[in-house]
């Protein structure tokens, strides 16, 4: 028995619509299949059916064979012919791995009891203002790896038995996670779908079949999640990308309880803890419960680290670069950190503590003093408007820049969008981002810095040659340019979205002329490809930053080439200071205000003004007030920087208004 219809599920057969649909052909006898493009899958596994990546208005058949087959194929195609199916408690959906994971994570650890040692105050770099103080929340988490040993013949049954029996207490959790009432509509539904991965016959299938062949139970789980994330990553289609992840999540909750430990998961953080970590990855923070964490240590990291950037545009105070004395740190029940001086208290004294608190409380005071700076639009002595806009990397941070009153995006980082992925972002999937991001600002402009990877930010599906100074080697344009495949798709991208509001477009790490010029015949290439393909576009201005001291260098000459400038102090500091941006022992020398910078800053900025084009800075420095009359004595009339700064640079540029 089958039957073929049109798929009218609001945006297809995703997560949640997968799982209701595999829960209805469940509960027949029948075996039922899905058929899509020739390809048939079992209607009872949701990792297959999601993997099938059906789409709403595609076309496919529902297969049944058995006693109720009839009954089966009558419900299914009613489903897939119902556009609301499966969400019908969408409501709080958004919280996706995160809010799954924390509702499935085992209860937090409790930090260690012993005494900190030494030293109460601990140095490091001071990455972002503020001033916090909490309870430590250590994560260092170890990763998971096999005993690799090979199983005797006579031991596949028992390692067999074990891993069912931890998928079954894996499963136990989250149904225990599932009763509680406190959960929103939306966690609970990523907490079924997840629970169904683990139950899924596609993971549990193959790690029995590993297993058989000798792998231990650990090690077969890591083979088979990682076999299935990957099916998930190569799908053309971002929400199915990002299974990928609850793959691996629901792998390592079996791993630990097959090895017996607990999972010290960042998602379980307390209200306002302080977060303690050697090293976190860029996206791991910008998807951890960031409303939460009340500061960050870290033992790796400056103050222009990827890190540090994110905390700052969030508000939260952090320390990084502590190097090996965060050790210290992993048994400290309380913490307070000062984000501006750089330093971290281990288990403050009663005095500490509430000089602590009082300086918390004047922080969340000025905070609520500055929010009537929100709607300014601040102005020059001679009327000039200074933009003040956001550097964000992601749709997410969208809502914090415009909260914070942010007149456009002056640096839309692009790379978080290609970090998010175990593969490279396709082009449909970055024109609908740059779109969404261009409408969301519109008519204000949306400045989208190319592809700028390399150094301290290595991505998967980009090979990386081994280099001494990855700082001074493949990054930025110049691994652009040399990868035109992946550079025309995120022009082409950028020149769809251009249709939708006022797109510009930034490059970065420019040290010659050719490097605009050779872009700027991609583009135009891209452009008679897109209107040959009969495919809705339209232009950008083309800018560069201005980060390399060969930049500021031949600045006059660059000017005339390019519509705007925006001056990357975060690295031109680092280059013209021969000083590593993220080596705490060179910090001090990292210095924005060494007037070698500041001199590099005033060139730039006359030779823009000569060419008659617009300067601004989007390096963390354009959000300092105690620069910012310096900058705009220079000329510059846009200062892009972190949502959390953009009011209190408001005002500063109306103070100087008022001093007049
Ligand atoms: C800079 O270098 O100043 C900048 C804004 O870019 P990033 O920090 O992303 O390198
Ligand atoms: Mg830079």
């Amino acid at each position: 028995m089958e039957r073929s219809t049109i798929v009218r599920v609001h945006e297809g057969l995703h997560a949640r619509p997968a799982t209701r649909f595999v829960k209805l052909a469940k509960g027949f006898e029948s075996e039922v299949e899905l058929v899509k493009d020739g390809k048939a899958v079992s209607a009872k596994s949701s990792v297959k059916l999601m993997l099938l990546a059906v789409k709403e208005n595609q076309e496919v058949t529902v297969r049944a064979n058995g006693a109720d087959a009839i009954e089966a194929v009558e419900a299914l195609i009613g489903y897939l012919e119902n556009p609301r199916a499966g969400l019908d408690d969408e409501a709080g959906e958004g919280g996706g791995l995160e809010a799954a994971a924390a509702a499935l994570a085992p209860e937090a650890t409790p930090a260690d009891t012993a005494p900190a040692d030494g030293t109460p105050k601990l140095q490091g770099v001071a990455a972002s203002e503020g001033v916090a103080i909490g309870p430590a929340f250590a994560h260092f988490p170890a990763e998971i790896e096999g005993p690799g040993r090979r199983l005797q013949a006579d031991e596949i049954d028992g390692e067999v038995e074990r891993f069912r029996a931890a998928v079954a207490q894996v499963q136990a959790r989250m149904d225990r996670t599932l009763a509680e009432d406190n959960l929103s509509a939306g966690d609970r539904g990523i907490v079924a779908a997840l629970r169904d991965i683990a139950a899924d016959d596609s993971l549990t299938g193959e790690v029995e079949r590993l297993i058989s062949e000798g792998d231990d139970a650990v090690s077969a789980v890591i083979g088979a999640a990682s076999t299935i994330a990957a099916d998930f990553s190569a799908v053309d289609d971002h929400y199915l990308n990002a299974r990928a992840d609850d793959v691996h999540a629901v792998g390592r909750q079996i791993c630990l309880v097959l090895l017996g430990q607990d999972e010290v998961s960042l998602e379980t953080i307390p209200q306002g803890a302080i977060l303690i970590a050697d090293d976190i990855g860029a996206w791991d923070l910008a998807r951890a419960p960031l409303k939460r964490i009340g500061g960050v240590v870290c033992g790796h990291g400056g103050a222009t680290s990827h890190i540090a950037i994110i905390a700052r545009s969030h508000g939260i105070p952090a320390v990084l670069g502590l190097g090996d004395k965060v050790n210290q740190l992993r048994t400290a029940k309380e913490v307070a950190l000062d984000g501006n001086a750089g330093h971290v208290i281990v288990d403050p004294d009663e005095t500490t503590r509430s000089d602590f608190t009082r300086r918390v409380e004047a922080a969340t005071h000025e905070r609520a003093g500055l929010k009537i700076f929100k709607g300014v639009t601040p102005t020059r002595a001679d009327g000039t408007v200074i933009e003040v806009a956001a550097n964000i990397g992601s749709l997410e941070e969208i809502e914090a820049a415009q909260e914070a009153g942010a007149m456009g995006v002056g640096l839309f980082r692009t790379e978080l969008l290609f970090m998010r992925h175990m593969h490279l972002p396709s082009e449909d999937m970055q024109a609908e981002t740059y779109s969404a991001l261009a409408k969301a600002f519109a008519p204000h402009s949306v400045i989208v810095r190319t592809l700028d990877i390399g150094g301290d930010k290595p991505i998967a599906g980009i090979e990386f040659p081994d280099e001494e100074n990855p700082f001074l080697g493949w990054r930025g344009i110049r691994m652009c340019l040399d990868r035109p495949d992946i550079f025309k798709k995120q022009l082409r991208a950028l020149l769809r979205a251009a249709v939708h509001g006022n797109i510009k477009v930034m490059l970065p790490m420019v040290s010659e002329i050719a490097e605009v010029t050779r872009t700027r015949a991609l583009v135009d290439e891209c452009a008679a490809e897109l209107k040959a393909e009969g495919v809705e576009h339209s232009s950008f201005d083309l800018g560069v930053m201005i980060e390399t001291p060969a930049a500021v260098l031949i600045a006059p000459a660059l000017a005339k080439e390019v519509a705007f400038f925006s001056i990357g102090t975060n690295d031109l500091t680092q280059y013209i200071m021969a000083a590593d941006r993220l080596n705490p022992t060179v910090a001090k020398l990292n210095d924005v205000t060494n007037p070698a910078v500041m001199s590099a800053i005033e060139l730039t900025a006359k030779a823009g003004a000569a060419a008659g084009i617009m300067v601004g800075m989007c390096g963390e420095a354009a959000g300092r007030p105690d620069l910012i009359p310096a900058f705009i004595g220079m000329g510059l009339t846009e200062l892009s920087m972190s949502p959390a700064s953009i009011q209190r640079a408001k005002k500063t540029i109306a103070a100087m208004a008022a001093e007049r």
